[in-house]
């Protein structure tokens, strides 16, 4: 999975110009191969078994490595992380169930999915009634294996098919779970690209989770993506990435950065993002931060749906929590739980498409570009329209694409009395941000507006 390199350092701006087809003239399109091969990286990290501790996370966290600078840092196993302790560190070797004939008829080597997460070690032969008792299926799809946890409760627990189960007949059975629950470390990846502004961006994407595809292996594809894209881009922001296991994670991140947290403008989580479902932004607990008004604009018009916060779901609700109250909304496609196949073996490689992943990337690209180049403008211009033509802003071929550019500068031009920025225009009139941007800064070059503000200061 490699990104093209480019001449020269391009802007976010040039690369969502690129997106939408209006490159200039005189430089190569950025856009090329860029939201391919994402396939093959979950292709890579679909059979770790992963936790929110152990190899698995460590050697997620190495392959992200390979493709972006990824500092990988570590919390002992007891440390207290406000409300929480980290756990011991969970890792496996083997599990799996015989059958009285000596079978395995349950085998983590099958698939990860088959161990309840965090399973302490155990030994033992027990008849199948016992058994029953440590045993997880989904009735109601016979053919999916469900994925269970138990992380701060000390607990086994095999997951199976019904279908499997049903097969099973009465006699003793082998137990074996070779597992270590021991003092260890929890461990999360950082990736910071510093823009030229110290204020940042945050996007986070939980790393924890074993042989699933939608949650949660294209958040951390889409992120690493994003990540790779800003690192040949100038930006404003500095953008800082973190790869950290589901809640325990983010609070330990939290912890330890506790110091920089007022720098923190705009935050994302990222997941759930390759199924075919449209877009699901949910908004940061105020519902009225700068991250809201950029996603809700980008998500909507791709035709996808923004809904209110809820102290339900994943990371952002530890970074929207009272005490920290960073602005951090979270994109998704369908949300958690609204697809049958969630937390199952059905979340699988056919489950997710390259397609989606790509343009996920695309969308949170659009939202930064909005968050970067927000400005407000004033018409300088204001009795009446100016003349386009002889400015040469008419253009002199027709198409839908210029007299859609052509409406987004008559739009900019009605609207820019100094208190509209772009993304409230935008808002207004239903057009990209992109192109209304586009449209301001051909209107500024011909000296009929000029920029009065970013919104980032
Ligand atoms: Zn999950």
């Amino acid at each position: 999975m490699q990104t093209p390199s480019h001449t020269g350092s391009a802007s976010l701006s040039e690369l969502i110009d690129d997106l939408d087809g209006v490159t200039a003239a005189d430089r190569a399109p950025l856009r090329d191969a860029r939201f391919q091969d994402l396939g093959e990286l979950l292709e890579r990290l679909f059979p770790i078994c992963r936790s929110i501790t152990g190899d698995g996370v460590r050697q997620t966290l190495a392959v992200l490595g390979e493709h972006i600078d990824l500092a990988v840092h570590s919390v002992p196993s007891g440390q207290r992380i406000y409300d929480w302790t980290v756990p011991q560190e969970w890792n496996v070797r083997d599990a799996f169930v015989e059958d009285p004939h000596g079978h395995r008829v349950i085998d983590f080597r099958e698939s990860n999915l088959h161990l309840q997460s965090y399973s302490e070690p155990i030994n033992t032969t027990m008849s199948l009634g016992e058994l029953r008792q440590h045993l997880h299926t989904l009735p109601e799809h016979p053919d999916w294996i469900p994925y269970r946890t138990s992380y701060y409760r000390r607990a086994w627990g095999f997951c199976l098919r019904q279908r499997e189960l049903d097969e099973l007949s009465e006699g003793t059975y082998r137990v074996v779970i070779d597992s270590t629950l021991a003092d260890g470390e929890l461990t999360y990846g950082e990736c910071i690209l510093p823009g030229s502004s110290q204020k940042e961006v945050l996007i986070s994407a939980h790393c924890c989770h074993p042989s699933m595809a939608n949650d949660n292996l294209s958040g951390l594809a889409v992120a690493l993506r994003l990540a790779e894209l800003l690192t040949d881009l100038d930006h404003y922001y500095t953008y800082r990435f973190v790869f950290a296991p589901g809640t325990i994670g983010s609070l330990v991140w939290l912890s330890e950065h506790a110091d920089l947290l007022d720098r923190i403008e705009h935050g994302l989580v990222l997941t759930g993002l390759g199924d075919s479902g449209h877009l699901v932004y949910k908004r940061t607990r105020a519902g009225s931060a700068a991250i809201d008004s950029a996603a809700a604009h980008t998500v909507t018009l791709s035709g996808g749906q923004v809904r209110d916060y809820s102290p339900w779901g994943y990371d952002e609700r530890q970074y929207n929590a009272l005490g920290f109250g960073l602005p951090v909304g979270r994109l998704t496609r369908t949300p958690h739980g609204e697809y049958p196949e969630y937390h199952t073996s059905a979340d699988n490689l056919q489950f997710v498409s390259e397609e989606a992943l790509g343009s996920a990337v695309a969308a949170v690209l659009r939202i930064f570009d909005a968050l970067e180049n927000n400005a407000t403008y004033v018409n300088l211009s204001p009795y009446g329209e100016p003349q386009l033509g002889t400015r040469g802003l008419y253009p002199s071929t027709g198409g839908q694409l210029a007299t859609d550019n052509t409406l987004a500068m008559l739009w900019m031009l009605a609207e820019s009395d100094g208190s509209n920025s772009i993304l409230d225009i935008a808002h207004k009139t239903g057009l990209p941000f992109s192109r209304l941007r586009r449209a301001a800064v051909d209107l500024q070059r011909v000296d009929l507006m000029k920029e009065q503000h970013t919104t980032r200061d």
